[in-house]
Parts: structure tokens; sequence; C-alpha cells
């Protein structure tokens, strides 16, 4: 599995086998992780502070996003400020919880080393 697989797929960045958050989906914990990864054994629960980098990988995506949308409304559509503003409130509510998890995953991704030995390991 490469890099960009293993993001999307909320895999452990270590041996890009295990699944790094619990399945099924759960809407009032959509952060929730297995302590650690039942294949390679690296550890996701972190001290607190650990996933603040996440929120600022979701900043930058949350503010490109906004950039876009308004952007494109207002200069190609040529829509209103208040349409734009309604436009991207509604792509911000329905796009959070995928920005959270995909941020957090591009975070432990750029953190954790992948070892490639340890995905080739049969399970
Ligand atoms: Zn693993």
């Amino acid at each position: 599995m490469n890099l960009l697989s293993s993001i999307w797929n909320y895999k452990c960045p270590r041996c890009r086998k295990e699944d790094f958050f619990v399945s099924p989906f759960n809407l009032q914990k959509p952060l929730k992780m297995h302590e650690k990864c039942s294949h390679c054994e690296q550890v996701f629960e972190q001290k607190s502070a650990y996933y603040y980098g996440a929120m600022m990988i979701s900043y930058i995506w949350i503010v490109c996003a906004c950039l876009a949308i308004a952007g494109f409304c207002m200069l190609v559509l040529d829509w209103s400020v208040e349409g734009s503003f309604l436009l991207i409130l509604i792509v911000s509510a329905l796009s959070y919880f995928f920005i959270l998890r995909i941020s957090r995953s591009m975070y432990v991704h750029m953190d954790i080393k992948y070892e490639k030995e340890l995905g080739l390991k049969p399970e």
C-alpha cells in the first residue's frame, strides 16, 4: 500500500496493514482510535498535546477550501458574498468529520516512519 492510499484509508502509518481508527464510524467519537496497532504494536494513543499538529493541518485544509470555494463562486459564477458564504458553511458542515480524520491520518503519517518489512510480514 502506498503512502497516499494509506492516508486515505486511515491505515497504521508504520505497517500500513491495520486500521488507525475504530470502525464502524461513531458520530459521537469521530476520532476514536485503536490503542495500538494489532499488527506491528505501534501505539496510537499519545499524550493529549500530540495531535495538536493535526489541528494545524485541518486549519490549512479548511482555509484553502474556503478560499477556493469563495473565489470560484464570486469570480467565476458571479455569486454574492452571502451566497458564497452559505455554500462554504454547507460544505464545511458536510466535510467536518472527513477533514478531522484525514488531517489526523496525515499527521501520524508525517510523524511515524513506514517500515516496509513490517508491512510485508504475514498476518
Ligand atoms: Zn501497524
